[in-house]
């Protein structure tokens, strides 16, 4: 397929496919599945090996967000019966980060609801950084706090977050039909806040919304240009009790070729499969390997995630190795200077038909009964999933 080997070849020289590529990645169809998997992986291991890393989620503060982003089970309003608590202590979220550790995780990622933190919250996460650098030597911090005010990202920095989320989602046009209490540039303004400062910047996106392939093109195009480290793709688990529970709308053949898309697009990344795997991949979960090159462990901010030892069991299985903490995870280019790669071809028309289709309705039946709200681990008193 011509498609594929222009993408493998652009992916190996880092270079930044079409759109009208990367549309033609999301159109392909199941028969071809296993061909685009093979093509993105090639891509993955050129730059990634076999290596997975694991990442663990803490969540130190959840529930009760004043912010109305529609596909989050925090968000004001939300009537999904989640776990509600404030401001873990820093020894209890050290305790939690610990067992991720154990587990096999090399980063922390330390998330709270909210719009962003208050200078007072920066203190009380800076606390909780060094509490667990203190107790889980070489272990990476990234903080996930919302959107910063100036001089934060420099405290954080300083407190030792080697990394800062601040996820983009959707594309900009569609912003503001997924969120009304701020905007796509404040987003993208935070990720830039953090670079700034010297962390490495995470930012990634939600499938399954009711976006278009355009959509997605956009928003993955958009992450290319503003360059992060590492890019989470989630697929909308849909909770009952927010706006989005309605939306079922993915597979697992599409979960593949998203990641696919992102693989291509942002050759040299790691790209993480985030929330959302067991829910919508299902089975299928091992095949994604061959295109992320970065995980999470156990469970995630709201929801429970399959058991710890089953996500390790399934990389051995599929031929994977957990990522140490001896390696860096990041291929050299990326590490030592200033990145080489050439800017996102963002001014390219965008006129195909695959541009304006929206993505069909799955055939198959959904698996409801798999999104379980997170009943252990932080804020309660059950032990974590790692
Ligand atoms: S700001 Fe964060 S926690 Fe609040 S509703 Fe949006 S995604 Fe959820």
């Amino acid at each position: 397929m011509d498609l594929l080997n222009t993408l493998v070849d652009k992916g190996l020289r880092r270079e930044v496919p079409t759109r009208d590529e990367a549309l033609a990645v999301l159109a392909t169809s199941d028969d071809e599945l296993l061909d685009v998997v093979a093509a993105a992986g090639k891509v993955r291991r050129t730059w990634f090996g076999r290596r997975v890393k694991l990442n663990y989620l803490v969540n130190l503060k959840s529930g009760l967000c004043p912010e109305d982003c529609s596909y989050c089970s925090q968000r004001l309003g939300s009537k999904a019966e989640i776990l509600k608590y404030t401001w873990l202590k820093p020894d209890d979220a050290s305790k939690a980060a610990a067992a991720g550790v154990a587990g096999g995780a090399k980063r922390v990622c330390l998330v709270a609801s909210g719009r962003g933190p208050t200078d007072k919250d920066v203190d009380r996460v800076s606390e909780t950084i060094a509490t667990i650098k203190e107790q889980n030597e070489g272990v990476e911090v990234c903080a996930c706090l919302g959107l910063l005010n100036d001089g934060q990202a420099e405290r954080l920095r300083a407190a030792g977050a080697d990394a800062y989320n601040h996820n983009l989602n959707t594309s900009e046009a569609t912003y503001g039909d997924i969120c009304t209490t701020h905007d796509f540039s404040d987003r993208v303004e935070t990720v830039q806040q953090a670079q700034a400062a010297g962390m490495s910047a995470c930012s990634g996106l939600i499938a399954g919304m009711g976006e278009t392939d355009a959509d997605l093109v956009d928003v993955v195009f958009a992450l290319r240009e503003l360059d992060p480290d590492s890019v989470p793709v989630n697929f909308l688990i849909p909770f009952e009790g927010t706006p989005l529970a309605k939306e079922w709308n993915l597979t697992p053949q599409r979960c593949l070729r998203i990641l696919a898309m992102v693989r291509f697009v942002c050759p040299d990344v790691e790209v993480r499969l985030a929330g959302g795997r067991e829910v919508h991949l299902r089975s299928m979960q091992p095949l994604a390997l061959h295109l992320v090159n970065s995980i999470f462990l156990g469970d995630y901010l709201t929801s429970e995630g399959q058991a710890g030892k089953d996500d390790l069991a399934m990389i051995a299985d599929a031929g994977f190795e957990v990522e140490g903490t001896d390696t860096t995870t990041l291929p050299a280019h990326r590490r030592d200077t200033a990145d080489a790669t050439e800017p996102a071809d963002a001014a390219a028309p965008a006129d195909t038909d695959a541009e304006s289709a929206t993505v069909p309705a799955p055939s198959e039946e959904t698996r409801r009964d798999l999104v379980a709200v997170r009943r252990r681990g932080a804020g309660t008193d059950l032990p974590p999933n790692a």
